[in-house]
């Protein structure tokens, strides 16, 4: 999902060096997203002091599972689709992540979001491991019915090896909770679990089939939790605060929406098929309606008679290059689109004073070292995105004890979540006087080194 080429002087800043990788056999390459991650967790492991034994563990992914499956298309040929699950740590409870349907899912990149999730939940400290999937298809080109036939096929192909207890996959980039409703039916009628126990397997349902309120939200209203948790201590008030969001999926249109609802004032936005501004603030509300409607923003601009719900002129913006989008000056920056987006070139046009990763790893490591020389303040995606466990992980819950909770509830505990984990990340990176991703990866990796020290590795 590398979407830039990297610069040779980049690739030389890159090169991935650490005794683990060198012991582990890792391939040197600068552009390989897993040596990349693995690489900044070693870094805060070694500022930990956690031991060896962990960090080879960490270092690889526990199962990794590919698998090729035959679909019936609508004009009656059948094609081989490939997918994967990868199930990178389970010390701490089930694995847990996403699948997402994209063209350029790759192994390592799976790898990626596996590891990120066992960091994640670890951060967040919710009872799951780390785990990811995918399958490599372009959804928007499948018919609804070859949706749902994909959808059901790579489930019965990985049904072996999840389960509610086991490994309890999520949505993530283009799977939605129509793709999670079809695959806990497929695998609710495979007969391993009873019904009430087999609706786990999976998390972001619709609410009207087990989910839970919030769910969709979720990951934009975390980052924006986190942003109220953080952004007083660097002196930025989120009343009248200008944002650019780069992405305007699920996750960023809720963060924009949830953001100006607040009080700020959202200046840029890009996604896959364009960039608009509107130096007054664009209402995130006519326009995620919009961009749900035409698969993407474009032409948002020639809409002059939508009206928004906010004070926010939802027309009058204008159309700009990506280049003009990456220099739009704000006070926050809000990464939530693809993989590694934001190399150097990009990271230097940025004019922000936070960066807040909605994205998974949306930053490669030439680009982050950018940003840092620059001064502004990133929040690593463990910390920021992970309102989406989060909530996955209040829906497994309600799931299990037959309860539905009142969306205030999920709001309240998603806060206390975020906040906590926010003043965890905070907490280390004062005393280690680091920056925050390292401090983010050094508080999970202090509670999952603490959890292998009381369960020992058998035999
Ligand atoms: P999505 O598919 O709903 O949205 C992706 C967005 O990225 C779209 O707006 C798309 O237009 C944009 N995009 C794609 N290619 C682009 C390009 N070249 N230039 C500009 N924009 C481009 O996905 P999502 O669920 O919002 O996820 C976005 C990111 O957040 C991913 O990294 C995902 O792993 C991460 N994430 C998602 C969740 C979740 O709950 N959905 C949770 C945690 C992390």
């Amino acid at each position: 999902m590398t979407t830039a080429t990297t610069t040779d002087a980049a690739r030389k800043d890159a090169q991935p060096s650490h005794p683990i990788l060198e012991e582990l056999g890792f391939p040197t390459d600068p552009d390989n997203l897993y040596t990349q991650t693995v690489g900044q967790m070693l870094k805060a492991a070694d500022m930990i002091d956690l031991k060896h034994r962990v960090q080879i563990i960490l270092a690889q992914p526990k199962n990794e599972v590919m698998v090729h499956f035959p679909v019936r298309m609508d004009d009656g040929h059948h094609r081989l689709f490939k997918g994967y699950r990868i199930q990178h740590n389970n010390a701490l409870g089930p694995y847990k992540g996403g699948f997402r349907y994209h063209p350029d899912v790759h192994l390592d990149d799976v790898k990626s979001l596996a590891f990120l999730m066992t960091m994640k939940s670890a951060l967040v400290r919710i009872p799951y491991g780390g785990g990811k999937g995918g399958v490599k298809c372009d959804p928007r080109s499948l018919s609804v019915g070859e949706l749902e036939r994909v959808t059901r096929r790579y489930c019965a192909a990985i049904s072996n090896i999840i389960g509610p207890d086991q490994d309890i996959p999520a949505p993530d980039v283009g799977t939605n909770a129509q793709i999670m409703a079809w695959f806990a039916d497929t695998y609710m009628v495979s007969g391993r679990h009873a019904d009430n126990d087999a609706l786990r397997v999976v998390t972001g349902k619709p609410v009207s089939f087990g989910g839970s309120l919030g769910r969709e939200k979720a990951t934009g209203q975390g980052v924006s939790d986190v942003l109220a948790e953080m952004l007083p201590g660097i002196g930025i008030s989120i009343q009248g605060m200008t944002v650019t969001l780069l992405g305007f999926g699920n996750v960023n249109s809720w963060a924009g929406r949830i953001l100006q609802d607040m009080g700020a004032k959202i200046v840029a936005v890009m996604d896959h098929t364009g960039a608009i501004r509107n130096d007054d603030g664009l209402d995130c509300h006519s326009l995620a309606a919009f961009s749900e409607a035409n698969y993407g923003i474009r032409g948002y601009d020639k809409q002059p008679s939508i009206t928004g719900t906010g004070t926010h002129a939802s027309h009058g913006c204008e159309v700009i290059s990506e280049e003009e989008f990456y220099q739009t000056k704000c006070d926050v920056f809000i990464p939530g689109a693809l993989e590694q987006m934001i190399q150097p070139k990009q990271a230097a046009m940025i004019d922000c004073k936070v960066l807040a990763e909605a994205a998974n790893a949306p930053c490669t490591p030439s680009g982050d070292r950018v940003l840092m020389d620059k001064g502004i303040e990133v929040i690593p995606a463990i910390l920021a995105n992970s309102g989406g466990v989060t909530v996955s992980y209040f829906e497994w819950l309600q799931n299990k004890s037959c309860v539905t909770w009142d969306a205030e509830q999920v709001d309240r505990e998603l806060n206390r979540h975020m906040v906590v984990a926010a003043r965890r990340a905070m907490a280390v990176r004062e005393r280690y006087g680091c920056d925050l991703r390292t401090a983010a990866f050094g508080a999970a990796l202090q509670h999952i080194g603490e959890v292998y020290k009381v369960r020992g590795i058998f035999p």
